[in-house]
């Protein structure tokens, strides 16, 4: 069995990727001519089918808009310097992807089911990926609740989704942050580590409020003292301090970032002094104040690497140093980059290669 024998395509007879405009690729715009689509109900799931990407006919009674059981996933296909696709580390994102579905009571999807889904979906779209150096086929993995009833229960019928988005490089000016310590996006205990939808949408007051007071995003810290840092926005937060790429060690508040592996993989085998801890806001402020602090930046698979210009602490602004381009950050960024699109070896088996 060949992986698309599997699947069945129904292709679109109105491609739109002539009104695409591969120059200008604003994060998230434009969504590629097909998607994937399966259902869960009576304790398995169908085939999954691919079709033109539109509307899904569902009531407003589906248990996810109630009671939130949705997840998703986010990653990314380069095309590779000798022609093929490589859909970067599949595996670690299927383990978040499941870990995610078990802390929300939603079914497990299969590696195999994941990865054949994905596959099949970028043959068929393959001209959707993006060619331009730093750009990529980003992708969209999305479980929900689909049974359309109004009493508060686990559901018990799904949809798994994979939609995919071409994306440009990511350019952001570096960025102003508040340290949070009001607000918190969630508790040890609760769902922080799950990529699931009810996080994103409770974290857009604090980070509302951070913006109407001239910031572009929130620094989290812990929900019990306000004292260590957890992550920034929608990404991970690492530190150059004193020479060592530091990070909040994971736990149960903090999302295990695929970027965030990946980028302290690399450093540890370039020889880095890396350390996964905890991290205080005093402990930034004396490196700020030491000169001892010297980079800062947040990590994620949209923006890979995205540099932090401003840390505000309790009402003091702290203004970093301007990133050069011989950065640990912007080395690390190139690295990860050259790994992808095979200009480097890939040592760790991160890249699952689509012959087209
Ligand atoms: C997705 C996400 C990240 C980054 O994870 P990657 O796998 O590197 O994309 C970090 N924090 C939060 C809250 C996220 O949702």
């Amino acid at each position: 069995m060949t992986l698309t024998d599997s699947i069945s395509v129904q292709k679109t007879n109105q491609s739109r990727i002539s009104e695409t405009d591969f120059n200008n690729l604003e994060f998230g715009k434009y969504i590629s001519d097909h998607m994937l689509l399966s259902d869960w109900s009576e304790g398995k799931w169908s085939e999954p089918v691919i079709v033109p990407f539109g509307e899904l006919k569902m009531t407003p009674a589906i248990l996810a808009l109630h009671y939130g059981q949705a997840i998703f996933e986010g990653m990314k296909a380069f095309k590779m310097s000798d022609g093929s696709i490589n859909i970067f580390r599949p595996h670690k994102h299927h383990d978040r992807m499941v870990k995610s579905l078990d802390r929300m009571c939603m079914p497990t999807i299969s590696f195999d089911m994941f990865i054949q889904s994905l596959h099949t979906l970028i043959e068929v779209d393959k001209n959707w990926v993006p060619t331009s150096e730093g750009s990529s086929l980003y992708i969209r993995p999305l479980v929900f609740a689909s049974e359309s009833r109004l009493g508060v229960k686990v559901a018990d019928q799904y949809k798994f989704v994979v939609l995919t988005s071409p994306v440009g490089p990511y350019y952001n000016k570096p960025f102003r942050l508040k340290v949070e310590d009001h607000y918190t996006r969630t508790a040890e205990g609760g769902t922080g580590f799950a990529k699931c939808a009810g996080n994103y949408g409770g974290a857009f007051y604090p980070t509302q409020v951070a913006r109407k007071e001239g910031f572009d995003q929130v620094l989290w810290t812990d929900h019990k003292e306000h004292k260590y840092i957890d992550e920034v926005g929608m990404m991970n937060v690492m530190f150059v301090l004193h020479g060592k790429l530091i990070t909040p060690k994971l736990s149960t508040a903090i999302l295990d970032g695929i970027t965030r592996d990946s980028i302290l993989t690399l450093a540890r085998e370039a020889g880095m002094a890396v350390e996964e801890r905890r991290i205080s806001i005093d402990e930034l402020e004396d490196g700020y104040k030491n000169k001892t602090l010297t980079e800062a930046f947040g990590a994620g698979t949209a923006a890979v690497v995205a540099p932090i210009a401003v840390i505000n602490i309790h009402g003091t602004d702290y203004q970093l140093p301007k990133v050069e381009s011989n950065s640990i950050q912007q080395k690390m960024k190139n690295k990860l980059l050259d790994v992808r699109t095979g200009q480097e070896p890939d040592t760790h088996g991160w890249n699952y290669i689509v012959k087209i």
